[in-house]
């Protein structure tokens, strides 16, 4: 074990108790008689394991048991097995992180709360995604490095109870449009309101481009914690919806041929309190330092699809002219380059810069997603990259004379995307050989059982999955 692993060791048993009883006494007091503890699976799906308030005590000192079999459940709820993990025998330990407990405001008599994952002997499980996420921001911060990260959320809603093949918008109304927010009023109003208790710094809150599609944007965290975020977002707009007769989808692509939902990573590299992505000589004031970790993600961009793009109706997104960050480029405020750099406003720059992947979606793990994106930047800091020309225009037109080859699409089948992964040492070393393989097995499961299936059958069978 390194330093950092030693890091992930869970904290003595007796003070996670007593930290969960003031907890707990916290939660109960506030109303909640049950505490959700979800994690995120390698198919993108939250699973969850819930326990009464009472018991949380006891759950944060010993764990609450779960298989390991889920790390290999596809996103119809089968199961596959890869080298290391698969099968009925095992346990786990599911610890809560009691410093993101909290109740949840469209739930009333429940709170949240996400888990690490542990072998019963207390060793960190190799197969855990937010450990995964934890030990890259570790990483980084043994080099005097801090991620601050967000990513932003998008669904389609519908509404409940019309046949699942057919996604019925609530509300009709232009793309934008200010009628879509009428017609959703107090849904919309009650979202803001339950994550404002929750403690989600929300940025913005729109109505998007597709029939059905909202956004919403929260303030930049440290890696996990926006990824925490990003489940609970996603919980919240679920729960909320429903009390107003809606369900929603987080998936890629909710009806083939349409514009589908994004899962757009923001993320700008400090250092002693300094943003990397300002007031240095590179492209647009990026530092030596910032933009060598963005050249290491943009290197990485075709492997890390695999990541933050891993549902079997991703490919269906991931085309041209719907800002989906199709292209392995980069551009300053370009929406359809895959690493589109943010500068901010004058005079905000300092706190505002930074870039956004855009190829990621809502079938991503997103513990996953942050892990992935800090090992590559790391590996591009060690590197010493820079980033090839920028890409000023439509990344899709003929590149101008003198401006260098056409930009690559990135991977356009699940096949593509998952031979870029395993060709992708940076991904396999810092995933370490478990979840590389696991999550490689899952991938791989998927792929075949949808092997020949039409866009609009992917489309249909994993709309309402995540
Ligand atoms: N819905 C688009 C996507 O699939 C993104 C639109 C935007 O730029 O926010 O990524
Ligand atoms: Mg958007």
């Amino acid at each position: 074990m390194d330093a950092v692993d030693e890091e992930l060791r869970p904290r003595d048993r007796a003070a996670r108790a007593e930290e969960a009883r003031q907890t707990a006494a916290r939660l109960h007091a506030e109303g909640a008689g049950g505490v959700l503890l979800t994690w995120v699976d390698n198919a993108g799906v939250t699973r969850v394991k819930g326990v009464p308030t009472l018991r949380l005590e006891h759950a944060a000192a010993w764990g609450v048991g779960a298989s390991p079999v889920f790390d290999v459940f596809l996103v119809d709820d089968s199961a596959t097995s890869g080298r290391f993990l698969g099968g009925p025998v095992g346990d786990l330990r599911l610890l809560p992180d009691l410093d993101r407990a909290v109740p949840l405001a469209a739930q009333p008599g429940w709170a949240w709360a996400p888990v690490d994952r542990y072998d019963q002997d207390g060793t960190p499980h190799p197969g855990c995604q937010r450990l995964f996420a934890r030990r890259m921001a570790e990483r980084a911060r043994a080099r005097g490095l801090e991620l601050r990260c967000a990513f932003e959320v998008e669904w389609v809603a519908a509404l409940a109870g019309a046949p699942d093949e057919d996604p019925v918008p609530p509300v009709p109304g232009a793309a934008y449009g200010m009628d879509r927010v009428i017609g959703l009023s107090d849904c919309l109003r009650d979202l803001l309101r339950a994550l404002d208790e929750q403690g989600v710094a929300v940025h913005q809150l729109h109505p998007e481009y597709a029939a059905g599609q909202y956004e919403l944007s929260v303030a930049a965290e440290d890696p996990v914690a926006a990824a925490d975020t990003c489940v609970l977002v996603r919980q919240t707009v679920r729960a909320v919806s429903a009390r107003h007769g809606l369900r929603v989808s987080f998936a890629p692509a909710v009806e083939a041929g349409r514009v589908g939902n994004g899962g757009h990573l923001h993320l700008s590299p400090w250092r002693d309190g300094a943003n990397l992505c300002h007031g240095g000589p590179g492209p647009y004031g990026l530092t030596a330092e910032g933009e060598a970790f963005l050249a290491g993600v943009l290197a990485e961009l075709p492997a890390l699809t695999a990541v933050g793009a891993p549902g079997p109706a991703s490919p269906l997104r991931l085309v041209p002219d719907r800002w989906a960050g199709a292209y392995r480029c980069w551009g300053r405020e370009n929406r359809e380059a895959a690493l589109r750099l943010v500068t901010g406003s004058a005079g905000e720059e300092a706190e505002a810069a930074n870039a956004e992947v855009k190829c990621f979606d809502g079938s991503a793990n997103p513990y996953l997603a942050v892990g992935a994106v800090i090992a590559a930047g790391l590996a591009g800091a060690d590197a010493g990259l820079t980033l090839p020309p920028e890409v000023r225009g439509d990344p899709a037109a003929p590149p101008e004379p003198g401006s260098g080859p056409a930009p690559e699409r990135l991977p356009q089948t699940a096949a593509e995307a998952l031979a870029r992964f395993e060709d992708s040492a940076v991904l396999r070393e810092a995933m370490g050989e478990v979840l590389h393989d696991t999550f490689r097995a899952v991938r791989q499961a998927e792929a075949r059982l949808f092997a020949g299936a039409a866009p609009d059958q992917v489309a249909a069978a994993t709309r309402w999955r995540y």
